[in-house]
Parts: structure tokens; C-alpha cells; sequence
């Protein structure tokens, strides 16, 4: 009976041990993520990390903790759900995400890509492994994308078939150009992409390949597109980060004086919207087709393709200022329906309007606000240029 009891007693004083250990871990993990360092994952910037790699002792975000999984950067643990040891507390302690970033993010290129939370899975596995695997950024290694000249292949979409095939890619900076051959070198370059114009984006979805990417440039006034990947993240990862090297040592030249803060936003840029949406045409009687739209926020252009891969646009609308009497609005001019659609938004230029449809309102008020915020900014003295060029050149 007494050594029962006393079994019994040691048993719960040692429970009750364990539980208070098990507390002041918990309290312990709770203060380091309170802290203001570790109160964005260290890698994308979402807010609220809750995992713990291991082996650099930062803290991130669910996505990003399985790149660290996945990759030789190593263990990953949930502070919410996994036991975190003793040693490991302190380690995270000693560590952390602000420790890392002066570790590992001490040279980051100022063109070099840092994606947020909202980027393609594609850049924040590359730039993860670029930091922590390949150390890129510490400061003791050459910057592997700072370099004049780079070839290799690409799967590039075929103009007319529609199927990716493999092509010679050279970015030549002696000659200010991105090219690709269809054959081999003697037979000279199928395609010339100046830098001066250059464009490069991620789009995964609309390639329907993880890696894909859209390269555009102005050609005679027109917006030149084609789609490219290549299976190895790496690989697709290091050809935008080269072009973007060329796009700011041409922007670095051109405009001197410009602060390097206005120039890092224009050295590449995604769309600020892309989608479907139906369209009539100048004497708004034509029957509504629908077509491909891209808004590029930078070049106050919205442009519309056949369809989303076409290699260039049916036509566009220059996107002025409110200023330069450009307007945008929810719903059609007076006697006006759509066809399958009945969300219309009516754009108003000094030349004409332009009616369009939406399949829903969501989409309506997504295209008008991202419309709008374009004309809510003053115009410069570029985009009044590229305005009269534009009147000019698209009459559709
Ligand atoms: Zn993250």
C-alpha cells in the first residue's frame, strides 16, 4: 500500500514536471515569435511564421518551410505542433530571423529578384536555395548574374503549331540584345529582343508549366510576347535575374540621375492584371468578342490578344490621366448591352470610348480599380510621348 502511494506520488510530481517543462517551452517559443524580427517569415515576409528551420534557425511561413524541407538547408519543425528541445529554444534564441538576414542576405544585388509572399513558387525556392544552400549573398562569392554574356536552351512555344520546342538563347550585352535561333548560330538569329525594351515575367499558370516565363519587347510599336521554361528552376531563375542585370545597367546609363529606387520598379514588371473580358468595337454596334486583356501598370497600356499566348496584341488602349481627360467607369453608356456579359465597364480617352464586359462583378471592379489607380497617376514626360505614338499607331 505505502510503496503504492509513493509510486503514485513520484509518478505525479513527474507529470506535473514534464507539463511545466512543457509550458515553459511553449512560453519560451512564444516570446521569440512575438519579437518583431520574427514576425515575418524570413524568407517571402507573410506574416506569423510558425515553423522553425532547424539548421539556420529562422522562422517561416508554411510554403517556405518546405523548400527548407526539401532542400539540404534541413529540418523543419512546427512550433505549434512538433516537441521543440530544449537546445533547439536556444538555438532559435541565439539565431533567428534578424541574425540571419545579416548572415545571409548581406549582398543581395540591387537587380536581383526578392520575392514576396505573392511570387510564383518558382522564385522563393530559387532565391531560398540561392541564400541559404548556394550562399550566394554573403558577400565571399562572385554574383552569378552579373555577366555580359549567357547561352543555353529554352522550350520555346512555337509561333504558328502551338508546341514548345528547344531553342538557343544568347544574351550578348555588346549587343545590347536577347536573341534565339531556330537552327544553328550560322544561320543567324530567328528573333531579336533589344534590352532597351525588354520585358520578363513569370507566368506559370497562363504557360501552364511551373517555370514558364513571358519575354516581351517593342517592336515598331507593337508588344512582341513569347513564352518560354525550362525544367530546372535554376536554370529559368538565373536567365531573369541575368536579364534583369541587363535591363538595370541599361536603365543605370540611360537615366543617371534618376534615383536607384525609381529605377529597381521599371528594370522588369509583371502585369498589374490579366484576363478575359468581352469587347465591341469604335461605333459600339460591332457584336462583342471575347478576347485576352493585359494591363501593364508601367506602360499605361491595356492590350488585347485572340488569345492569351498570341505573340502580339489585336490592339490596346492607352491608359492616360484623369488629368489628360481619360476616365473609367462601372457599366455600358446609355443604350448600350452586352452580349454573354452584363458587367461593363466604359473607358473614356480623348478619341473615343472603349466598352468592355466582365464575366462577374468581382472581375468588373478588379479591371476599373486597376484601371483607375493607372489614371490617378500623373503622366511623365515619356508617357505622353508613348500617348501620341500610340493614338498614332493603333486605331482598332
Ligand atoms: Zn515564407
Amino acid at each position: 500500500m505505502s510503496s503504492g502511494n509513493s509510486w503514485g506520488n513520484s509518478w505525479t510530481f513527474t507529470l506535473v514536471d514534464a507539463d511545466r517543462r512543457m509550458v515553459d517551452r511553449s512560453q519560451k517559443i512564444l516570446e521569440l515569435l512575438r519579437l518583431p524580427e520574427n514576425s515575418q517569415c524570413a524568407d517571402c515576409g507573410q506574416p506569423d511564421p510558425v515553423w522553425a528551420s532547424c539548421n539556420v534557425g529562422v522562422f517561416v511561413c508554411l510554403q517556405c518551410s518546405g523548400v527548407h524541407r526539401i532542400s539540404s538547408i534541413g529540418r523543419v519543425k512546427s512550433t505549434q505542433l512538433d516537441y521543440l528541445e530544449h537546445d533547439l529554444i536556444e538555438f532559435m534564441k541565439s539565431h533567428g530571423n534578424r541574425r540571419a538576414k545579416d548572415e545571409f542576405e548581406a549582398c543581395i544585388p540591387p537587380f536581383y529578384y526578392r520575392p514576396t509572399e505573392k511570387d510564383c513558387m518558382v522564385l522563393k525556392e530559387q532565391w531560398i536555395r540561392a541564400k541559404y544552400e548556394r550562399r550566394e549573398f554573403t558577400g565571399d562569392k562572385k554574383c552569378a548574374y552579373a555577366v555580359d554574356y549567357k547561352e543555353g536552351f529554352l522550350w520555346k512555344k512555337g509561333r504558328d503549331n502551338g508546341q514548345f520546342q528547344k531553342r538557343l538563347f544568347i544574351y550578348a550585352d555588346n549587343e545590347g540584345v536577347l536573341k534565339y535561333y531556330t537552327g544553328d548560330k550560322k544561320s543567324g538569329p530567328k528573333g531579336n529582343f533589344p534590352i532597351q525594351t525588354l520585358n520578363a515575367m513569370f507566368q506559370g499558370e497562363k504557360i501552364k508549366h511551373q517555370n514558364g516565363m513571358e519575354i516581351t519587347c517593342v517592336q515598331d510599336g507593337h508588344t512582341r510576347s513569347i513564352y518560354v521554361y525550362h525544367d530546372d528552376g535554376a536554370e529559368i531563375v538565373t536567365w531573369y535575374n541575368v536579364l534583369r542585370y541587363a535591363r538595370y545597367k541599361y536603365l543605370k546609363k540611360t537615366f543617371p540621375d534618376t534615383p536607384e529606387t525609381e529605377l529597381i520598379p521599371k528594370i522588369t514588371r509583371s502585369y498589374a492584371k490579366s484576363g478575359y473580358m468581352e469587347k465591341t468595337g469604335p461605333t459600339q454596334k460591332e457584336a462583342f468578342k471575347k478576347r485576352w486583356f493585359n494591363l501593364d501598370s508601367e506602360e499605361r497600356k491595356l492590350l488585347y490578344y485572340k488569345k492569351p499566348l498570341d505573340p502580339y496584341e489585336l490592339g490596346g488602349v492607352f491608359i492616360g490621366s484623369v488629368k489628360c481627360g481619360y476616365q473609367v467607369s462601372e457599366g455600358f453608356p446609355r443604350g448600350l448591352r452586352g452580349n454573354k456579359w452584363d458587367s461593363g465597364i466604359t473607358i473614356t480617352t480623348p478619341d473615343r470610348q472603349f466598352v468592355f464586359t466582365c464575366e462577374n462583378t468581382k472581375e468588373q471592379k478588379e479591371w476599373v480599380d486597376a484601371i483607375r489607380s493607372i489614371m490617378l497617376r500623373p503622366m511623365s514626360g515619356h508617357d505622353t510621348t508613348e500617348e501620341l505614338h500610340f493614338r498614332k499607331s493603333i486605331v482598332k
